[in-house]
């Protein structure tokens, strides 16, 4: 399929399409400044991004809806041109909270829709107003559900998902890679004991041969097996990096080579939630 900086929409089996490319949005909110977010998605639509993945619980989707708003007002983009992906959080997966919590977000983003909502985490939380719901003992308050496991996934040269890719394109899905540069490797949710994938040898050799940065090899080897991505930054400067990956292609041998790096390194393991009945890493996928 031939993707390009202007066309980057891949199909999806309902009909629809998503850009392959998309920003991720996610920034620790206590120590993230108000205003970053709105500059981020600013600056990723006006370089070229039509998609951005964004959540209620990130503190900042106001912002998101104010940056696409203010693009459409400006007559950079259409709405129907831009790909907006919202999560449900863990303490609204019980039916009756799922409406509600949707239109949370639109009325957050001031968007009369999105065109992705996906479920943030498979484990049920107390359903409530507490995002984080723990007992007086410090104990988090699970919940039972019986929803399928559904979930977008974790993916990078270090975590390559053979699989479950091979799997999800035999059945016409399509799968989103969140931490597709291997986080911001914030030590409050991420194993920084792993080592960090942007130092690797072959994606800096490889850099160096198309005179691209590790970072642009990466997100180039997952789009270029047909995974979108969706990696973060704050950074103009990398948010326009990160789109340039559209004017150069990897042989095959050097896709196989980034597959073989593979080590089964999930950054993002949510080890404190390992004892929740639903908890989705004790299964191979
Ligand atoms: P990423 O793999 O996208 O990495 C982000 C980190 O890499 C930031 O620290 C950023 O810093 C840095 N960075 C960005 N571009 C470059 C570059 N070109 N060179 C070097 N460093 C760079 O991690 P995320 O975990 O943020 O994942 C992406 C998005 O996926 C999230 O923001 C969120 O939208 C979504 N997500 C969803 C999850 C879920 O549970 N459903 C879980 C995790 C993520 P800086 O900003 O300073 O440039």
């Amino acid at each position: 399929m031939y993707l390009s900086a202007a066309n980057h929409r891949i199909p999806l089996s309902d009909g629809n399409s998503i850009p392959i490319l998309g920003l991720g949005t996610y920034s620790e909110p206590k120590s993230t400044p108000s205003g970053v977010c709105l500059a981020s998605v600013r600056m990723a639509i006006d370089t070229g991004y039509r998609h951005i993945d964004g959540a209620y619980i990130y503190k900042n989707e106001h912002e998101v809806g104010e940056a696409i708003r203010e693009k459409i007002a400006e007559g950079k983009v259409r709405r129907e041109d831009i790909f907006y992906c919202g999560k449900l959080w863990a303490t609204n997966l019980v039916p009756q909270r799922v409406r509600p919590a949707l239109e949370k977000t639109l009325q957050v983003l001031q968007l009369d829709y999105i065109d992705l909502y996906i479920i943030e985490v498979p484990m049920a939380f107390k359903p409530g107003d507490e995002t984080y719901p723990r007992d007086e003992n410090g104990k988090w308050l699970y919940h039972q559900t019986n929803l399928c496991a559904t979930w977008e996934v974790e993916c990078h040269p270090y975590f390559t998902q053979t699989k479950l890719l091979k799997f999800c394109q035999q059945h016409d899905i399509v799968i989103v890679a969140y931490s597709p540069l291997g986080t911001s490797r914030n030590p409050t949710w991420v194993n920084v004991s792993s080592p960090p994938l942007l130092k690797d040898e072959l994606l800096n050799s490889l850099g160096k041969k198309y005179n691209k940065t590790a970072a642009q090899i990466a997100l180039r080897f997952n789009i270029q097996r047909g995974v979108v991505v969706i990696p973060k930054s704050s950074k103009p400067e990398r948010i326009k990096e990160n789109f340039q990956i559209f004017d150069f292609s990897l042989t095959e041998e050097e896709m196989k080579s980034i597959e073989a790096l593979n080590k089964n390194i999930r950054f993002v393991e949510l080890l404190m939630w390992s004892d929740h009945p639903e908890y989705p890493f004790h299964e191979e996928y």
